[in-house]
């Protein structure tokens, strides 16, 4: 399969690992978009919520649990945002589901309106 994240779990593409379980792990985004930008990306391949199984949201759940858990490791003790970004009004360019986990800063929660 073509896809850049199933790569870099199956370690074709090289990348370091923060953290990594059999359920997810978690990158540095290449391209940050805050002081910290991280990744956590299930290692099952599916691109939306609704594609994903039973089993992939259970998954969701532990694996947003275990992002709480390391946050302070992370650097984002002082809080962080999530992001999924969903579909194409959402702009998601990866089709494997993965969490943005940002922080390290306060963020900007902008409107994203356009007149
Ligand atoms: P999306 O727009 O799909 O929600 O987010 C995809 C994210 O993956 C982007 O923030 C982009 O910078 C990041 N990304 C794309 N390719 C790579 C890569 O090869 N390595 C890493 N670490 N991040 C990537
Ligand atoms: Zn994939």
């Amino acid at each position: 399969m073509d896809c850049i994240f199933c790569k870099i779990i199956a370690g074709e593409i090289p990348s370091e690992f923060l953290y990594r379980d059999e359920k997810m792990v978690i990158i540095r985004d290449i391209d940050p978009k805050a002081r910290l930008h991280y990744l956590a990306i299930p290692v099952r391949h599916y691109a939306r919520i609704e594609e994903g199984t039973d089993r992939d949201r259970a998954d969701l759940a532990s694996i947003l649990a275990k992002i709480a858990e390391l946050a302070p490791t992370l650097g984002l003790a002082n809080g962080y945002r999530l992001v999924v970004n969903q579909g194409d009004d959402a702009g998601q360019t990866v089709h494997h589901l993965h969490i943005h986990v940002m922080g390290g800063q306060t963020l900007d929660f902008p409107d994203l309106r356009r007149e």
